[in-house]
């Protein structure tokens, strides 16, 4: 490997990133910039090797943008909430197609990441609740300030969120413990939130595989989305906590099926986003069978109907980049269609055949990439049969 490439969202999502001092083993190097200075490409004198390390470092600073217009407001200060989504120069990853980089749609999500450990040492004012990936390993407090660190792995990214207004609520489930971390006024919402979290993870940890953190994380934020998705953390947008929001049960348990397929299963969400999005919305439709049984499902399985309904149930492969799609065509294809695929996947499989693959694909391809030829490969293998015929039908073009 010639080069290492990091990708800069901070310059893309509406602030300013700044790197200096780019260092390889102990040697400053010049980086280049391409994709509006949201790529940075740091040379290696010594091509790396195969399992060989090399150790790299070099300082940043990132100005935040005051308000969530770009990008569903994941990098934003606003609303006396700091959220800090993909804040640090992040490794792209290097697959099959080479290193994976491009400026991301603004309709979809902007990474794609393997899996990595982290340690996070911040300094913060003490009047501030920080709320930071993985597990909280030690606080201390000198004067006005705080200093926080943070362990998390294996995780794919890590997110910080912080803000003066945040009171914690608590739930444990199954040895997992629940914190939504939101206005006080707001108890209501995140209490319920955090049930149906609970439920959600007992769902999926019977039909995938169980959860594999002993904590996840809750906050509410201003963004523009209903929820985002972070390994072990999920931003959930301030207005769905009010009390009676239709919205929350079917977000939550929808953003919980990420830390499943997106976290532990990984895909490269630009190119195949229906292999998290598609599957986490029929995870959320077995989320409603399960918890209120077929009638109480219905109004989760119209939903996904409605969204294919809105644009004319078009047969639009689901398997397309986030790019090739309209904002209209995503929600109604990825997030409608594709969900009802794996019913139609299930369907043609027979169920007790679906259960066993779906397991096996969470397993073979945990803390790893997955695609869709592996996903089909598994199927088939499961069901002994043919699968082409349903997947040309419904996902690729
Ligand atoms: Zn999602």
């Amino acid at each position: 490997m010639k080069e290492i490439k990091f990708r800069l969202f901070g310059n893309i999502l509406g602030g300013e990133m700044h790197v200096a001092e780019v260092n390889v083993n102990g040697e400053v190097i010049t980086p280049n910039y391409s994709l509006n200075d949201s790529l940075l490409t740091v040379p290696l004198k010594n091509p790396l090797q195969p399992k060989d390390t090399i150790t790299l470092s070099m300082d940043f600073e990132l100005e935040v943008p005051q308000s969530v217009e770009l990008n569903y407001g994941v990098q934003a200060y606003y609303d006396d909430v700091l959220a800090l989504a993909h804040a640090y120069p992040m490794i792209a990853v290097y697959d099959d197609e080479g290193w994976n980089a491009e400026i991301p749609p603004q309709s979809g999500d902007v990474t794609y990441a393997d899996m990595s450990f982290f340690i996070v040492t911040v300094e913060a004012p003490k009047g501030v609740t920080l709320v930071g990936s993985g597990r909280e390993i030690n606080h201390n407090e000198s004067g006005n300030r705080q200093t926080v660190r943070y362990e998390a792995g294996p995780v794919r990214d890590f997110y910080l969120a912080a803000s003066p207004e945040y009171e914690v609520f608590t739930k444990e489930v199954d040895g997992v413990t629940l914190r939504f971390y939101t206005r006080d006024y707001l108890q209501a919402g995140a209490e319920s939130a955090l049930d149906v979290a609970a439920r959600a993870i007992e769902v999926y940890g019977k039909r995938y595989a169980p959860y594999p953190y002993t904590e996840l994380d809750f906050v509410s934020t201003p963004t523009y989305a209903l929820g985002i998705e972070y390994p072990g953390m999920i931003a959930i947008t301030e207005w769905i906590v009010e009390p009676d929001q239709f919205y929350l049960e079917g977000t939550v348990a929808h953003e919980v099926g990420h830390q499943w397929f997106y976290n532990l299963v990984g895909n490269d969400q630009l190119d195949d986003p229906w292999l998290d999005e598609s599957l986490t919305q029929f995870a959320t439709l077995q989320y409603f069978t399960d918890t209120y049984g077929q009638s109480g499902s219905a109004g989760f399985r119209q939903d996904l109907e409605g969204r294919w309904n809105s644009i004319g149930q078009e047969e639009i492969p689901v398997g397309l980049p986030v790019k090739e799609y309209s904002n209209e065509e995503y929600s109604g294809i990825v997030y409608g269609r594709g969900g009802l695929f794996f019913e139609a996947l299930r369907e043609e499989m027979g169920e007790e055949n679906f259960d066993v693959f779906i397991k096996n694909y969470v397993k073979n391809n945990a803390w790893d990439i997955a695609t869709p030829e592996k996903l089909q490969t598994a199927a088939e293998a499961q069901c002994g049969c043919n699968l082409t015929p349903i997947f040309e039908k419904w996902i690729f073009p």
